[in-house]
């Protein structure tokens, strides 16, 4: 596919990034330089920024052509930033990347070369994430061990939402049309030809992370949520085992009275017993609560994000 001129869409989703975006747009352009034989487009997505992101991006698309940005309504989170960008991405092939610099912009060219070989996706693993939080590197590496071992799907370790995507991979993304959207999964549950890539991660060009321990717990019950019905199954076998394990002491306490009378004592045990499968039939419920609440929030099939306008580019408006 190297004879005629490609076009390569690269997707940047900024969350209140005021002092990346320059860095961002310097950190890319020895890249771009080294490509000329192809075209960019760079799509910013304004995420309901509420420092000088915007202005900062409007006015790097005044500047360069290359540079498109598309203002979110409000805040709605990095996965339906992503979508809105992947959305309005012409490329022939599509770039998610972080706008802090964490994914090296010089993989691209590597990328770009793998997608020439015929490769339909091109991932890219994180060799070593020392520069992350040590929690964050042990919850990261239990997510995808617990993932893999339960859900249908499985997820390459490691590899996060910076990847390049040919045409036919985004056109498939975008049949999936549910709101609620663990992007991670939906990339590998498309499937296509997949060519991994490494490098090392990155520390942040500036600011902190906007994923904190609560966000994070939160996406990773939206992952399991989104691909597997186990939780919801499992009660059934649970609700077995306590039933039979119910019968046998049932059987032993006959028994007993049988043999040496009756015995009153046993308020602890009872107490316990009552405590416990209380407890257990909570989880439970909440369990079905996780998923009823996602039905529900399905049901109204609300829009993933609002536009509030578009710069740059052809689409000005
Ligand atoms: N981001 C976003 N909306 C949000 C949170 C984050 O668009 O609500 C963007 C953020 O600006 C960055 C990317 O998502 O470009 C990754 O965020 P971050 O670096 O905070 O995540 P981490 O690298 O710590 O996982
Ligand atoms: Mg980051």
């Amino acid at each position: 596919m190297s004879d005629s001129r490609k076009i390569v869409s690269i997707v940047v989703p900024f969350f209140n990034e005021g002092r990346n975006v320059e860095l961002f747009a310097q950190g890319l352009t020895p890249t771009l330089a080294e490509l000329a034989d192809i075209t960019f487009e760079i799509v910013c997505v304004d995420d309901g920024s509420e420092d000088d992101t915007l202005a900062r991006l409007i006015a790097l698309a005044k500047t360069d052509s290359r540079f498109r940005v598309i203002e979110l309504s409000r805040n709605f989170g990095k996965e339906a930033a992503l979508t809105a960008g992947i959305d309005h991405a012409k490329g022939d092939a599509v770039i998610p990347i972080d706008a802090d610099l964490q994914d090296p912009p010089e993989l691209i060219a590597h990328m770009i070369a793998a997608w020439r070989n015929g490769a339909e996706v091109v991932l890219a693993r994180r060799i070593d994430r020392s520069v992350d939080p040590l929690l964050k590197q042990r919850s990261a590496a239990w997510f995808y061990r617990i993932y893999n071992r339960l859900a249908h799907l499985k997820l390459p370790e490691n590899v996060g939402d910076f990847r390049l995507m040919d045409r036919a991979v985004v056109e498939a993304l975008k049949t999936l049309t549910e709101q609620q959207r663990f992007m991670k999964g939906l990339f590998a549950w498309v499937g296509f030809r997949t060519v991994t890539l490494d490098y090392q991660r990155r520390a942040r060009s500036s600011g902190a992370t906007k994923f904190s321990g609560w966000k994070l717990w939160n996406l990773a019950l939206e992952g399991f949520t989104s691909f597997s019905t186990l939780p919801l199954k499992v009660w059934t076998y649970i609700g077995l085992a306590g039933a039979l394990a119910t019968a046998a002491y049932a059987f032993f306490i006959v028994l007993r009275t049988l043999i040496i009378g009756i015995d009153v004592p046993g308020y602890a045990s009872l107490l316990v017993a009552i405590l416990f499968i209380g407890s257990l039939q909570l989880v439970s419920i909440g369990v079905l609560g996780e998923y009823i609440g996602r039905i529900y929030m399905e049901s109204k099939r609300r829009p993933t994000y609002i536009v509030r306008r578009r710069y740059g580019g052809s689409d000005e408006s």
